[in-house]
C-alpha cells in the first residue's frame, strides 16, 4: 500500500491521530517485515538500474520534527542501497558562508546527479519552517519562499530529477516518549539537544507552517506524502512502498551494449 500525494491546496488537520497506522498497512510484525523487505529489495535493484542508466536522479526529502524518525528512515529503508548509488544530505542550521547566500544555494549544490538517489534529512523546507517559527526572516520574505520553492523543484524535474516529500507525522505523545527515551538511553544522549524542549512548546506553530508547506508545495510535479509515522516500522513500510511504487514508474532500464562489443566476448582470452 502505498501512500498518497496532499492534494494541491489541501490543509491537513496534522491531528493526533493521524499519527497511528492506517487502514490497509499488513498487519502483524512478520508481515509488515516481510513486506519492508522485500520493498527494500525492490528499491536496490531498480537503483541499480537507474545508476546503470545515467540519465535520470530521484530526490527524497524527509521533514519532520525531532525524534519524527528521519535518521531511522535513512538507515532501515535505504541502508542497505549501494552507497555509490545514493546520497545522503543532512541540513543543519546554514553556516555563515550558506547564509550569504540565497537559501537554495546549498540545496542545489547537494542534489543528486544523474543516476544517483539524493536522500534530504531536512531541506529547503527548513526556510519556511524553523525560519517562520522563530521569524529568522520578516514574513514577506519566507512568504515568497512557497512559490519560489514550486519554482525550484519544477526546474529540477524539467531537468531529469523526480522529487518525493515526506513528512513523517508524529503524535505529541509520541515525541514525548522519544525524547525521553533520548535521555534515558546512554547510546541515544547524544541526540538530544536542549533546543528540542522549546521547539516542541512551540508544536502549534510548527503544526501551521507544516500545514502551509504541504498545502502551497505540494504539487503534481513535486508531491508531499504525509507519513503517519508514530509506529516505526508501519513507516518505514509506507516510505519504502511509496518510493518504490515510484521507481517502478520510472522504469529505469540497463543500457544495452553494442552487438559488435557483445561479440567481443570470443576474443576474452
Ligand atoms: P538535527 O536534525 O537534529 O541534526 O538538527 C539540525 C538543526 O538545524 C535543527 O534544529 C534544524 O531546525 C536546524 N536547521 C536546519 N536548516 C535550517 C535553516 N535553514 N535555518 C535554521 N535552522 C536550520
Ligand atoms: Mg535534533
Amino acid at each position: 500500500m502505498s501512500l498518497d500525494p496532499v492534494p494541491p491546496g489541501a490543509r491537513l488537520p496534522l491531528a493526533d491521530e493521524d499519527a497511528a497506522p492506517p487502514p490497509g498497512v499488513p498487519e502483524g510484525k512478520k508481515q509488515l517485515v516481510k513486506e519492508t523487505k522485500a520493498l527494500v529489495k525492490r528499491i536496490e535493484e531498480l537503483q541499480r538500474a537507474l545508476y546503470a542508466e545515467n540519465t535520470r536522479a530521484l530526490l527524497v526529502v524527509l521533514q519532520g520534527r525531532d525524534a519524527a524518525g528521519k535518521d531511522g528512515t535513512l538507515r532501515r529503508v535505504f541502508g542497505p542501497i549501494d552507497p555509490q548509488g545514493c546520497r545522503v544530505t543532512s541540513f543543519k542550521r546554514p553556516t555563515p558562508l550558506e547564509l550569504s547566500h540565497d537559501y537554495l544555494w546549498r540545496i542545489h549544490v547537494a542534489a543528486p546527479p544523474r543516476g544517483v538517489i539524493g536522500l534530504f534529512n531536512r531541506s529547503h523546507y527548513e526556510d519556511v519552517l524553523v525560519v517562520r517559527v522563530h521569524g529568522l526572516v520578516p514574513e514577506p520574505v519566507w512568504q515568497q519562499r512557497y512559490d519560489q520553492i514550486n519554482a525550484f523543484e519544477r526546474m529540477l524535474t524539467e531537468n531529469g530529477t523526480t522529487v518525493l516529500k515526506f513528512f513523517l507525522h508524529i503524535s505529541r505523545e509520541e515525541q514525548a516518549e522519544r525524547l525521553r527515551a533520548r535521555l534515558a538511553n546512554p547510546a541515544k544522549n547524544w541526540k538530544f539537544d536542549e533546543g528540542d524542549l522549546g521547539e516542541r512548546k512551540r508544536w502549534d506553530a510548527y503544526t501551521e507552517a507544516y500545514r502551509d508547506a504541504l498545502a502551497r508545495c505540494s504539487t503534481p510535479h513535486a508531491p508531499w506524502f504525509v507519513v503517519p509515522a508514530d509506529h516505526k516500522r508501519t513507516r518505514n513500510y509506507l516510505v519504502a512502498s511509496t518510493v518504490a511504487a515510484m521507481l517502478d514508474r520510472m522504469a529505469p532500464k540497463y543500457p544495452r551494449a553494442d552487438p559488435a562489443v557483445l561479440g567481443l566476448a570470443k576474443e576474452i582470452a
